[in-house]
């Protein structure tokens, strides 16, 4: 098997390379390679120059107005801006809404919609738990009932990622009790800045505050929000789910937190002793076996096929992969990983404390904000199910 990129591909490498260094404001690049917080303004101004440039929806065809990469360009794309320290985009508007609008929304729905994710101007949430629906998704009860031209959606989500700044966001809602669960949910396009709607921030382990509860006290949705058929929701839901699912693997953010890492061992002196070596190179071999599963999922995904059961492969594998790059920083930073400080859990991720390392102080909330991979966009254990019952049958 022939793994190395043809001359075509590697001049698009170095081409995304060149405008990356061009483009990328380093103060943003500087806070992503240690870790440090970064603000709603650093988020949307870097998704608004990739807007700007057209690469925002990288992954979208141009029918749509994406560039029409393919599965290895996207990937290129990818790994050069992980590495030059660009931040994660923000995938709930262009990998995660974006496909199920242009799959399965009308052309109404494309023209408005579309053109405010690609641009990054638009920020959306994603609104599928709720408390008690999380793995059990279909048991969602927040309703939306059909008075007229519109709906009137109550009840409540949570774990809404970074909600507090959201413009729109992407609802399962129950729109039927009959037959079976999945029958009765709807996918509902609501303004969050909608009479009704009210936000509420969950405090996280680390100090931050990244996600949120959600309330909809009797909110109108105008009708022509609803995406495809009424009760057919649970058939986009899963469509975009293996969209979020193959995004969370990150594979790249693995291979820059592996350089992290490495800087973070030299620097304590840890790089030398064979046995920690041993570790790095343990986590290295993964995350090239877990680059190449991408990359099987990516062509697959290129060729039509299905490939939910691998997307949940490499969630599982991602997310051990993020928990494991943490763990060794943490044993890298030995001693001053470890406190507590109050101080540096409400700096968040800055860890400005009086007598810290500054280059160490994020690990400890590093490593619990990381603890979160295993259980969100589905538990492992549950997506251990999924993968067990589609290749055991
Ligand atoms: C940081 C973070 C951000 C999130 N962001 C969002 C977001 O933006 N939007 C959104 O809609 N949701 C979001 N989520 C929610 C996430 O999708 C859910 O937390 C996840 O699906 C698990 O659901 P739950 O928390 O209700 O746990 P539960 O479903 O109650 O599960 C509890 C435990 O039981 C296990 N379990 C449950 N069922 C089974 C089973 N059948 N077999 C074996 N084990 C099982 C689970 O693995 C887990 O360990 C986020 C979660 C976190 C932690």
């Amino acid at each position: 098997m022939d793994l190395s990129f043809t001359p075509e591909e590697q001049k698009f490498r170095e081409e995304i390379r060149a405008w990356v260094k061009e483009n990328l404001p380093q103060e943003i690049s500087h806070k992503v390679h240690n870790a440090l917080e970064l603000t709603r303004d650093d988020l949307q101004s870097w998704a608004k120059i990739l807007g700007k440039k057209g690469w925002l929806g990288y992954g979208w065809p141009t029918e749509f107005g994406g560039p029409g990469w393919t599965a290895i360009q996207r990937h290129l794309f990818e790994e050069e801006t992980a590495l030059a320290g660009a931040p994660r985009i923000i995938p709930f508007g262009p990998v995660m809404v974006a496909p199920v609008i242009m799959a399965f929304g009308n052309a109404e729905q494309q023209k408005r919609f579309l053109p405010g994710i690609a641009s990054g101007e638009v920020w959306w949430s994603q609104g599928y738990s709720e408390p008690g629906s999380g793995s059990d998704l279909a048991s969602v009860k927040t309703k939306a009932e059909r008075k007229g031209d519109k709906y009137i959606v109550n009840g409540q989500k949570t774990w809404t990622t970074l909600g507090q700044y959201g413009d729109w966001m992407f609802n399962l809602v129950r729109t039927s009790n009959e037959g079976k669960p999945q029958t009765g949910i709807s996918f509902l396009l609501l303004d969050m800045k909608s009479p009704g709607v009210t936000v509420r921030p969950i405090k996280l382990l680390d100090g931050g505050h990244e996600v949120n509860e959600v309330f909809f006290d009797n909110v109108e949705v105008p009708a022509e929000n609803l995406i495809g058929e009424e009760n057919k929701g649970w058939t986009y839901a899963k469509h975009l789910l293996s969209h979020e699912r193959t995004n969370i693997a990150d594979v790249n953010r693995a291979k820059r937190e592996l350089e992290r890492l490495k800087r973070i061992a030299r620097s304590e002196g840890v790089y030398d002793d064979q046995r920690f070596r041993d570790e790095i190179a343990k986590l290295e071999v993964d995350i090239v076996a877990l680059e190449m599963m991408v990359l099987r999922v990516l062509s697959a995904a290129t060729s039509g096929k299905n490939s939910l059961d691998v997307a949940g492969l490499l969630k599982i594998r991602g997310s051990e992969i993020q928990q494991r790059y943490s763990e060794l920083m943490m044993l890298a930073g030995g001693p001053y990983s470890l406190p507590l400080i109050r101080e540096a859990m409400e700096a968040g991720w800055q860890g400005n404390f009086p007598g810290g390392n500054p280059a160490l102080a994020p690990l400890t909330s590093t490593f619990f904000n990381m603890r979160k991979t295993t259980i969100y966009g589905g538990s492992n254990e549950v997506q251990r199910n999924i993968v067990a019952q589609t290749v055991l049958g």
